[in-house]
């Protein structure tokens, strides 16, 4: 006989919200960490275990700059071991910005007037999938407001719609989503759909926070959004992605209730976040913020390094929000993906003229306008291997079984060939002559680091990529 824990009168404490206020800021105000903690904690992420609350607290308290830059460089090397130089690619797809919500920070609020309202329909989503495709992308990631309309089995349709997109050599290979919180049954009918990860952003894990930021509308219950993913979980998608939205307050306390939040689903589900995702609030229209708790460039790509150390298996999502130049700088300090060719204006995908941004038709200004095909050619100039894999999730490498392969010689035998594998399908389908040039070098240099057969059964994919086959994997 199975004993659940209401036979058993233990309470099930899974959907429970897991963040203590009092904790979280009673470690960031006792914790005044000396040297040699501060550089316990980093050697001890350094061999690749996760960080405690109390531990990253230490990291959030060191303000030596010289400490600063030892948490930078310890975030740096923890990347080159367990990413190695990949950098995964997507683009965001919003596919409707009706929204029942008056988030202050989002110009999709309802109480924005000005905002022009839109769901694309089924003809549109397929022309701005074609013109995605027609760049080279092969991930993406669709976004909704939350809004009646955006029910579980339309987002679950629009799902199969994208996957169901071929044009050319192109194709979707992974849809991720970032909607608002769904019930158990609604998780399951997207789940069901083949979707990637979930990604749900807390915003902040602050509650009195929360309540101010948040005015109206379903987005107002703190502990529904808090507990989204162990519904998620309960659902059976164990893809998960967090993250706060810094700006709207201490960014110490921010890094803390995303550790936290890792670490309860970890304990939870066996499985931590897919990812984590650290947004700066942008210019909106109504944008109504605490000037008190902007973060600032120091402080990002210090917060960054901080999750890097904290969370060493989490993927960093870093995106087109910053500008190039900020990007450039902080990827270093353990950021795995990055969005390229980003245009968040619905429709716009497939309209070829490079508009001005538009403040009434975008949820947010974005700083980083570039191409996908200029944002490949700064990674292969700066020697990263711009990879659109998305072999793990397809092979069932995923959630528990895919933290048991995050050991030493599974970047060498799966993560390098794959993302060499995406690069050169990408660069005889889609590159500019100047950029493939360059690719083939990256992809020359990048075999040479492989064991010999690996690297042998990688050019010979290579071969058959070249000949006209697609979507070859390991
Ligand atoms: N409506 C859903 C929700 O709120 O969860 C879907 C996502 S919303 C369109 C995507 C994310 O954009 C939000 O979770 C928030 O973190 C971020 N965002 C909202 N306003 C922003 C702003 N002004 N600047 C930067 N990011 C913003
Ligand atoms: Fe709506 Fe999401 Fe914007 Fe809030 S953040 S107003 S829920 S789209």
């Amino acid at each position: 006989m199975r004993f659940t824990p209401e036979k058993l009168s233990i309470p099930d404490l899974r959907m429970q919200p897991f963040i203590d206020p009092d904790e979280i800021w009673d470690l960031i105000n006792n914790t005044k960490p000396d040297k040699s903690q501060v550089r316990d904690v980093i050697s001890k992420s350094l061999s690749k275990k996760r960080l405690t609350l109390k531990e990253t607290a230490v990291l959030v308290n060191a303000s030596d700059p010289d400490l600063i830059e030892e948490i930078k460089e310890g975030a740096r090397e923890l990347k080159k071991r367990v990413y190695g130089n990949r950098i995964v690619l997507f683009a965001p797809l919003y596919i409707g910005n009706k929204c029942t919500n008056n988030c202050q920070y989002c110009g999709f609020r309802i109480s924005n007037k000005e905002a022009v309202r839109k769901t694309l329909t089924d003809e549109e989503i397929i022309k701005e999938v074609e013109a995605l495709e027609d760049n080279g992308q092969k991930r993406l990631i669709l976004v909704y407001g939350e809004h009646p309309e955006y029910s579980a089995d339309y987002i679950a349709h629009t799902v199969r719609l994208v996957y169901g997109i071929k044009k050319g050599n192109g194709e979707i290979r992974r849809v991720n989503i970032n909607a608002a919180p769904l019930d158990i049954e609604g998780f399951r009918k997207v789940g069901e759909a083949g979707i990637g990860t979930y990604q749900i952003f807390q915003e902040t894990y602050h509650p009195e926070a929360y309540k101010w930021y948040h005015l109206g509308g379903k987005k107002k219950d703190y502990a529904w959004r808090l507990t989204a993913l162990d519904r998620a979980q309960e659902a059976g998608i164990d893809d998960v992605g967090i993250g706060a939205l810094f700006g709207l307050y201490d960014w110490r306390f921010e890094v803390l209730g995303l550790v936290r939040h890792a670490n309860h689903l970890e304990a939870c589900y066996n499985v931590g976040p897919h990812t984590i995702s650290f947004p700066r609030i942008k210019d909106a229209l109504q944008l109504k913020i605490n000037p008190q708790y902007q973060t600032n460039d120091d402080e990002f790509a210090r917060l960054i390094a901080i999750l890097r150390l904290a969370v060493p298996y989490t993927g960093l999502i870093l995106t087109a929000r910053e500008a190039p130049d900020l990007r450039r700088e902080v990827m270093q300090y353990g950021v795995s993906q990055i969005d390229g060719g980003t245009k968040l204006e619905l429709g716009s995908y497939s309209e070829s003229k490079n508009e001005e941004q538009n403040l009434n038709r975008e949820q947010f200004r974005i700083n980083d306008s570039r191409s996908l095909g200029e944002v490949i050619d700064e990674l292969l100039t700066l020697d990263y291997i711009p990879s659109f894999c998305t072999s793990c999730y397809r092979m069932g490498r995923t959630g528990e079984h895919f933290m048991e392969f995050s050991v030493p010689g599974f970047i060498k035998r799966f993560c390098t060939p794959n993302a060499i594998l995406t690069l050169s399908e990408y660069l005889c389908d889609y590159a500019t002559e100047e950029i493939a040039e360059k690719g083939w070098k990256v992809v020359e240099k990048n075999l040479a680091t492989l064991d010999t057969n690996v690297m042998q059964k990688t050019r010979e994919k290579i071969e058959r990529i070249k000949k006209g086959e697609r979507d070859i994997y390991f």
